[in-house]
């Protein structure tokens, strides 16, 4: 099944570099380019998760395994499985934003609610970073596609926890201005080079080899910032301190029109 998922994705990706816009580029060598990297990183990253969690399946097999022993190797599966699922859903994301097709189905959304999902998701891989989300009960419903606007929150919680490491606090809270809310994630991690704030949205912009060995694709702020511009909102990148240290992402999203909801 896994196999067949690949091979699918690898076609949609296929599509994508060939779509319209892109075989319109300027430089062809440039589409040829994003398609080898596309196609290299997706192989890479779908086959990383794959090792453990085929790795963990033939553990539990071994004689004498004991329900410790079990339970760590269930849990990798679990993580894996999640941190595929994670991948995959970026990649269809990217598909449909390639194509122009992302349309968001926005309703009135409750941040707190969407933020507590995100952790929900994430709650493994975080279980070593302590998070404060600060975000008005009685906030304004923000007008977003819920589906989507998580899968932002996830993939900029899970950049916090990557690059700033584990036992790092991360700081989450959303506030609002006129007729829009913005939504900010902070980590005390070694923040982003100078004048990288620019960059980190591209397509498989990353900073160095970047991860310290956690693997990544450079595509994670790429995406986000498709959906967040979907929604007519915007996106940026800014240190937390003064001296450059920690990075905030903050993001602003249109609030729902109360005049439509009554
Ligand atoms: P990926 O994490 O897959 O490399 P992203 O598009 O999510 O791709 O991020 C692009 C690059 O921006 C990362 O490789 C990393 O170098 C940098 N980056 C993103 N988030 C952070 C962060 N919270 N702190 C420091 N650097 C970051």
């Amino acid at each position: 099944l896994l196999e067949a998922l690949a091979d699918q994705v690898a076609l949609a990706l296929e599509r994508i570099c060939l779509s319209e816009d892109l075989a319109q580029s300027r430089v062809t060598s440039e589409t040829e380019r994003l398609r080898s990297a596309l196609l290299s990183s997706v192989s890479h990253d779908l086959r990383t998760p794959l090792v453990s969690i085929l790795g963990a399946a033939e553990g539990l097999d071994q004689p004498g395994l004991g329900p410790q022993g079990r339970d760590i190797l269930v849990e990798t599966i679990r993580e894996e499985g999640e941190r595929l699922d994670r991948y995959i859903q970026n990649l269809l994301d990217m598909t449909r934003l390639g194509h122009g097709a992302l349309r968001p189905n926005t309703v009135p959304t409750d941040l707190r609610e969407l933020v507590g999902a995100a952790r929900h998701r994430l709650r493994g891989p975080l279980r070593d970073n302590p998070v404060m989300v600060t975000i008005p009960e009685d906030m304004a419903p923000a007008h977003v596609d819920p589906i989507l606007i998580e899968q932002v929150v996830v993939n900029i919680l899970d950049n916090a926890r990557k690059y700033a490491g584990p036992g790092t606090p991360i700081r989450i809270s959303a506030s609002t201005h006129g007729a829009r809310a913005t939504l900010a994630i902070e980590d005390e991690g070694p923040g982003l080079p100078p004048g990288a704030s620019g960059h980190v949205f591209d397509m498989f912009w990353r900073v160095g080899q970047g991860d310290g060995g956690q693997g990544g694709t450079g595509l994670g702020l790429a995406i986000c910032k498709g959906i967040v511009e979907a929604h007519g909102g915007a996106i940026r990148a800014e240190p937390v301190h003064a001296d450059g240290r920690g990075t905030r992402i903050a993001i602003d999203l249109p609030l729902t029109n109360p005049e439509l909801t009554h």
